[in-house]
């Protein structure tokens, strides 16, 4: 039930210096200077943290948990991810969704691999629908998903100037938009509409046209792959000093960089040099997701899986080969996704909230142990809690 984390710095993500941390139950009880077990808990385990940064679980906001893709026929369909792919990667709180296959996936089954994942000890959301307009909901509407169901939190991924989209008018987004953002405003959740850009001349217009055109506000809309290529990226720096949402995209291919992608941390250095609120910034993996290549002919010539492992890598090499302080750049995967996202109990290490931990070592920054909902599910590196039919 108590467990105490002892002499960690603690970035949460505010910098509060060395602080120890008093788990109760799933929660973060209290925090202080020195809290001490006393001699009659004896059921009270001590995490010793010395030497190590304490952050707050990370939360990755886009990723295909049952599988995707299948660009290049069945076989390419991606597998279904396992719980320690993303415990891991230090992540505590995905949320899932479909991709370019609406037809062989289908919500029912994004939703119970969600529970099956909660089953297993973390916390998991998802978003209705997938690449296509009109949307595949549960109950038969996007409104009705959100509000009804309590791990729909929003509406996505819309693909959008992509030769895989649905090739969506103006009005059919805006109505998305509207859709999600009265299931929001009613259910008390985030009902964003997270938007897949592709590589598409067309970019930001389709939605920027909505912006202009309609009452939804610019925060409605929670556009992903952004550092997909050069053009795309100037685009995302345009948008977010506006205010909107900007995501990367963390799983990569050597092939992706070629070509233009720009790395995340890059990305992210950029962004902040060019005046954007570091607010209307996150990073997503994308994992278990396929990173399709196609030729100049639109042919499908290969594909690759992408990873949860790639998203705390890139706040990672952020800190240290772009020079963004700790602080800063633990947001982008923990308080901006919980702010954005209205997930009230995650995104920091505050008294009351969800104890999801994170320990990294001080020297190298990787991840040495990993807490969710107060439960440890890797230790010093070693996995403790493995999934249903993870050997
Ligand atoms: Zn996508």
């Amino acid at each position: 039930m108590l467990k105490l984390i002892k002499n960690g710095e603690v970035y949460a993500p505010n910098y509060l210096g060395k602080r120890d941390i008093l788990i109760t139950g799933d929660k973060v009880g209290y925090i202080s200077d020195k809290i001490d077990k006393p001699e009659s808990f004896p059921q009270m385990e001590v995490i010793d943290a010395e030497g190590k940064i304490v952050v707050p679980g990370f939360i990755d906001s886009h990723v295909h948990i049952c599988g995707g893709g299948g660009e290049g026929g069945f076989k390419t369909r991606t597998p279904e991810i396992q719980l320690t792919d993303i415990t891991k990667a230090g992540v505590t709180t995905v949320i899932g969704c479909l991709g370019t296959d609406g037809t062989t996936r289908n919500m029912k089954n994004l939703l119970a691999k969600a529970r099956g994942l909660e089953e297993e000890g973390i916390s998991t959301y998802i978003y209705t629908g997938s690449y296509e307009i009109p949307v595949k909901t549960i109950t038969g509407s996007i409104r009705d998903d959100i509000i009804l169901i309590d791990k729909i939190i929003g509406v996505g991924e819309i693909a959008l100037s992509d030769h895989r989209s649905s090739q969506p008018t103006v009005e059919d987004l805006a109505k998305v938009g509207a859709e999600a953002r009265v299931g929001g405003i009613l259910s008390g959740k985030a009902g964003v509409v997270n938007v897949h850009m592709g590589d598409g001349q067309d970019m930001l217009r389709l939605l920027e046209e909505v912006v202009w055109k309609t009452e939804i506000p610019i925060g409605q809309f929670y556009l992903t792959h952004m550092n997909r290529n050069r053009e795309l990226f100037k685009e995302a720096i345009k948008y977010g000093k506006e205010g909107g949402l900007v995501d990367f995209t963390t799983s990569t291919t050597g092939r992706f960089l070629e070509d233009g992608e720009l790395k995340c941390s890059t990305a992210l250095r950029i962004m902040l040099d060019n005046g954007v609120e570091i607010n209307n910034i996150t990073f997503t993996s994308d994992g278990q997701g396929s990173l399709p290549n196609f030729d100049e002919r639109g042919q499908f010539v290969g594909l690759q899986l992408g990873r949860v492992a790639s998203l705390y890598r890139e706040v990672r090499d952020a800190v240290k080969n772009e020079g963004i302080d700790m602080s800063q750049a633990i947001r982008v995967i923990t308080s901006n996704p919980a702010d954005i996202l209205k997930l009230n109990q995650k995104g920091y290490i505050k008294e009351g909230k969800d104890a999801d931990i994170v320990l990294l070592n001080q020297d190298d920054l990787e991840i040495d142990t990993v807490m969710a909902m107060g439960k440890i599910m890797v230790l010093k590196g070693e996995v403790k809690v493995k999934g249903t039919f993870e050997k």
